[in-house]
């Protein structure tokens, strides 16, 4: 359906826990409490939530968290996802560790493609900055994804200030020789970490000169509007670059998504706190019709952008509680 903007929302994210097995510095505090569980949707309500959110239009869905892989019911749930009429595409954001051994299961049960974050190549860089991460186990967890056909893959790096943006030529680097999509992200201030995120911020003209300084000019490829990336190819290369510039040059205009929490609240911009409560009315026993009606309003009422221009922050959640 169309926002009171008129733009078509019809992708849904969906983060399916507020659980991390990594603690990147640009998505959370190094002591996040997680929610406790019965504060979280269960599988039969976010089943039943998907069920209703296509019958208001929606036909995409990526999972996402925290960590959508250290949920014990992932593959249970994308098969019973890819069985609601309506489901065009299921899609997945992983850090990949769980990867190796989740990747076959995952795409028998339905799931079409993943994207995977990678902030550097370099072993001690990617631990700092994950404060956790083996860079090894990422490198596996790529692999299973291509040998399951979970393709086109996407890389994510978010480009941190005084941690990694001297990996951005490497990163970029591996799309020469593989059909990859390597997407560089702006680092967006949300919740308690807002200041430093703020303080770190890379801007996406600063990272293309980086890369075109060794490489020479980044050929740009069209660009549909909706894909949050601007695509580029480095000459002769088989994969993409892309950039995210949300923080330098948005591009609400063309957005066309929504995200589910872990808690059961419809998210209406990623960068503003206005949420829908499902959760409660669900569990006080709404019906579907009730459900849909609180979605729908929820998709009219979408704010046309975010306010970071006018210094507005959203501070209820860090970025792990949302999905990004
Ligand atoms: N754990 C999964 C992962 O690592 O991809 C999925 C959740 S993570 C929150 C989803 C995406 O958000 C990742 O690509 C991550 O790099 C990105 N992200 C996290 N914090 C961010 C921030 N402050 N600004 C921009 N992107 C961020």
């Amino acid at each position: 359906m169309n926002d009171s903007h008129g733009r078509n929302i019809h992708y849904l994210r969906i983060s399916l826990t507020d659980r991390c097995n990594l603690r990147c510095v640009y998505c959370m505090p190094a002591d996040i409490k997680f929610a406790p569980l019965p504060h979280l949707l269960q599988d039969d309500e976010l089943i039943r939530l998907v069920r209703i959110a296509t019958t208001v239009g929606f036909d995409r869905v990526r999972l996402t968290g925290g960590e959508p892989t250290v949920h014990p019911n992932l593959v249970q749930i994308v098969g019973d996802i890819a069985n609601i009429p309506g489901i065009q595409e299921i899609a997945m954001t992983t850090n990949a560790l769980k990867l190796e051994k989740l990747a076959q299961p995952l795409a028998r049960a339905g799931l079409n493609r993943v994207n995977i974050s990678i902030d550097s190549l370099d072993a001690e860089r990617f631990h700092k900055i994950t404060r956790l991460g083996k860079i090894d186990e990422v490198w596996h967890g790529i692999a299973a994804a291509e040998r399951a056909g979970l393709t086109p893959i996407k890389l994510n790096a978010v480009i941190v200030r005084g941690y990694n943006e001297g990996d951005m030529v490497d990163l970029a680097r591996l799309t020469i020789d593989r059909a990859w999509d390597m997407r560089f992200i702006e680092l967006m201030p949300l919740g308690s970490i807002a200041d430093f995120q703020i303080d770190a911020v890379v801007p996406v003209a600063e990272m293309k000169s980086r890369i075109e300084n060794i490489f020479g000019k980044l050929e740009p490829i069209d660009w549909d509007g909706h894909n949050p990336a601007r695509p580029y190819r480095l000459r002769g290369g088989r994969g993409t670059i892309g950039f995210i510039s949300s923080v330098t040059e948005p591009f609400c205009a063309g957005c066309d998504r929504m995200r589910l929490s872990a808690d059961g609240r419809l998210r209406l911009c990623l960068l503003r706190d206005d949420e829908v409560d499902l959760l409660a009315p669900m569990r006080a026993g709404a019906s579907d019709d009730e459900l849909r009606a609180l979605m729908t309003r929820g998709v009219w009422n979408k704010p046309w952008g975010h306010g970071l221009a006018q210094h507005v922050i959203a501070e209820s959640r860090v970025m792990s509680q949302i999905g990004g």
